[in-house]
């Protein structure tokens, strides 16, 4: 065991090697931690251990938030977020891929523009290449983007403002300028949610909206899949949120928390497909996120042709299922991936 985890830069394993990571469900009796960001209790259980790292995944005895423990430092997070963790420019999937996830997006900007006066004035913190605020831009709001990659924010929509900080609180963004904040499955990659969602209250108009995603730890796909969830992303994911958690969360850093929408497209589906094959599957684990994504041309396919016959198949054949599994998640409101508004 070492204490930090594999550097993409240092090691053979790139951004999509992390996704290939042994994760094992632990046990064992609870232990002294640091002060849990949402409920500050100092006692959580073990909850699973991940291959190659001494951090495993605790879990909060009163309030259920997952964490990394002990927490990666700064340099170990970022070294998790290489160049081609953000794939290239205007493209992050296969073409194919590619084009459905544009698709779904369209219903994802109406989402995010819903109500909202023209012009108001939009930041998405963690917007990666800006493909949402370039298409928020089309509909004629005033779009600005947090980075913590200048990598990543290359080549993104002219019409986008974007800043690089590794921290919202020191973006100088000045207070009540903003009518919206978007901040879509981000906040579990942060060593400091809290500071965040404070940074991001200051900064919202009175009345402002803030749209919070993030993996659902307390979803049923969550709980049936256990240590083989697609949306674990470890060691990326810093934390690990039951909906309950984050809504208090939400309430404490000074928010009105309104709905939480547990239907997802982009997240869902896919979701329950690749955590069942890691659940049930020979394959590799997260064979079919690492298969589906965009390599450069020069590089080899990832798997051998039987092995991307099989996740082919299995794509195919488990769709219609994922989304009869979507649909009913929907219904008794457990979604495995949630997005929460809430107001200033
Ligand atoms: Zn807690």
């Amino acid at each position: 065991m070492t204490g930090r985890p594999p550097d993409p830069r240092e090691s053979s394993l790139d951004h999509l090697g992390l996704y290939q990571l042994g994760v094992h469900t632990v046990t064992g009796p609870t232990e002294a931690v640091p002060p849990c960001l949402v409920c500050g209790s100092e006692t959580a259980h073990p909850h699973f251990e991940i291959e190659n790292l001494t951090a495993r995944v605790v879990v909060c005895d009163k309030c259920g938030l997952g964490r990394l423990h002990p927490m990666l430092d700064s340099d170990e997070i970022s070294s998790l977020y290489p160049d081609d963790y953000y794939g290239e420019p205007g493209t992050k999937f296969q073409p194919l891929v590619e084009s459905v996830v544009r698709f779904i997006g369209e219903r994802h900007i109406t989402f995010l523009s819903r109500g909202l006066a023209p012009h108001a004035r939009i930041l998405d913190v963690g917007c990666g290449r800006g493909v949402i605020l370039g298409a928020l831009a089309n509909r004629g709001f005033e779009v600005h983007g947090l980075e913590i990659s200048a990598e990543a924010a290359r080549g993104a929509d002219p019409r986008a403002e974007i800043r690089i900080a590794t921290r919202l609180a020191d973006a100088d963004y000045a207070d009540a300028s903003f009518d919206e904040v978007i901040i879509w499955h981000v906040l579990e990659h942060l060593s400091d949610p809290r500071e965040t969602l404070e940074a991001a209250h200051r900064i919202l108009k009175p009345g402002g909206r803030l749209i919070v995603a993030v993996p659902n730890f307390s979803s049923l796909q969550a709980r049936w899949t256990g240590d083989a969830w697609f949306h674990l992303d470890l060691p990326r994911h810093i934390h690990h949120f039951p909906l309950e958690a984050l809504r208090t969360l939400l309430t404490d850093t000074g928010y009105t928390v309104g709905e939480a929408y547990h239907f997802s497209l982009r997240q869902n589906p896919f979701g329950w497909i690749q955590s069942v094959l890691n659940r049930f599957g020979s394959l590799p684990r997260n064979g079919l996120y690492t298969m589906l994504h965009r390599r450069s041309h020069d590089e080899p396919p990832p798997f051998d042709a039987a092995t991307t016959a099989w996740l082919w198949f299995w794509l195919i054949v488990g769709t219609p299922f994922a989304l009869a599994a979507t649909v009913w998640e929907t219904a008794i409101r457990s979604g495995g991936s949630v997005h929460v508004v809430a107001t200033r």
